[in-house]
């Protein structure tokens, strides 16, 4: 048998996922944010399973022009957003000719449109900076920047956009102030508006606007410190799972693991799984992190080693070796885990490494969840 770690993928959750969007946000349009390997689930896989019925993802997000040109090879033909905008302007004639949609944040991505020769004009967004000051013209700048475009011959569109900092805090000052400042920015210009993030889908529906840019929800996953997937009515879509390689009794004393750093206080059953930071579990994953095996809570103990950890099987004693052992999935939260290693679940699903053999399961327009 080769080495067990398998990422299942539950296409019908990504799906539900999706109409929980809609049900959350019922006048916008959705841009399905599928960035990072859709946040380390599949490109390909997870904007097919978004786009599979009439209820599907209006428009797509992606980092970079790489992603973008993989998803119309692979058939996509819905708008995708470039959410970083071009890098160099030597992009533009690639956009234009894949039909994508850059954002354009910068004096320089602006001049580089205004001296670009383009076969046709683009649809572009104008993203303003309301606070967060990372991308995004100053909210003073806003209309001149806007003015521009408009005066642009190679801009047939342009949408505006900005990107919430605090939007997963529960309350505080922060998203209202953005919204204020966003709105003051650019009142009175034309277009449509795109501002919230999976946390301000969830909590702050005066940020709604007509599109909203859906991520982390999208895949099951909470965006707040203190809740997990299925508290917010999301349905996780990957289980990330393995099978114990090796059990034994150890004595009490014995250390575990690399650096000594845990000891048995008893004589005690230890058992070794598949699963190490060769594959994306991360390294920091504390001694007590949630494991399942054969489906009971058991701790991990010591360091987290490349190809394997370590776990306490005094909570399970029946385990034998081949059992299954869930790393994160159905009674296992992954923000749970990310919790325990000093991390956010969006960080542990992104990395899940190419090693890691993917599985699909379920049609995702069949209704209900855990396929
Ligand atoms: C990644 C990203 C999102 C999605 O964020 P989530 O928290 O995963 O919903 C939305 N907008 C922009 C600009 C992003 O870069």
């Amino acid at each position: 048998m080769s080495r067990a770690i398998e990422a299942h993928i539950h296409l019908p959750a990504l799906h539900a996922n999706l109409l929980t969007v809609r049900r959350l946000a019922p006048r916008s349009r959705i841009l399905a944010v599928i960035k990072a390997h859709g946040y380390g689930h599949g490109l390909l896989r997870v904007a097919r399973a978004l786009a599979n019925t009439g209820t599907g993802a209006d428009a797509y997000g992606v980092a970079s022009i790489e992603e973008a040109l993989a998803l119309r090879e692979g058939g996509v033909r819905a708008p995708i957003v470039l959410l970083g905008g071009f890098f160099e302007a030597a992009e533009l004639s690639q956009i234009a000719g894949a039909g994508l949609v850059p954002v354009i944040h910068h004096p320089w991505q602006l001049a580089a449109l205004e001296a670009a020769r383009l076969p046709h004009p683009l649809e572009v967004v104008l993203k303003v900076d309301s606070g967060m000051h990372r991308l995004g013209f100053p909210a003073p700048q806003a209309r001149t920047a806007y003015e521009r475009l408009r005066g642009c011959r190679n801009v047939a569109a342009i949408q505006l956009m900005t990107h919430l900092a605090c939007a997963d805090e529960r309350q505080g000052e922060a998203t209202p102030r953005q919204l204020a400042c966003f709105d003051r920015a650019t009142a009175g210009l034309p277009g449509p508006r795109s501002i919230a993030n999976s946390a301000a889908i969830l909590q702050w529906p005066t940020s709604h606007r007509d599109w909203v840019r859906p991520g982390i929800i999208l895949y099951g996953v909470s965006p707040f410190a203190d809740s997990s997937g299925p508290e917010e009515g999301l349905q996780p879509v990957m289980t990330l799972k393995s099978r114990l390689i090796s059990l034994r009794r150890c004595r009490r004393g014995d250390a575990v693991g690399y650096g000594w750093t845990w000891r048995c206080p008893e004589d005690m059953p230890v058992g070794v799984v598949a699963a190490g930071y060769g594959d994306g579990y991360p390294r920091s994953a504390a001694s007590g992190t949630p494991v399942l095996v054969g489906g009971r809570r058991v701790p991990l103990v010591g360091r987290v080693s490349m190809d394997m950890l370590c776990v306490d099987l005094r909570g399970a004693p029946q385990a034998q070796v081949g059992d299954e052992v869930v790393l994160w999935g159905p009674g296992l939260p992954v923000e749970e885990v990310a919790r325990n290693a000093g991390t956010i679940a969006y960080e542990l699903l992104c990395r899940v490494s190419g090693r890691v053999r993917f599985v699909e399961h379920g049609d995702p327009a069949a209704p209900g969840g855990q396929g």
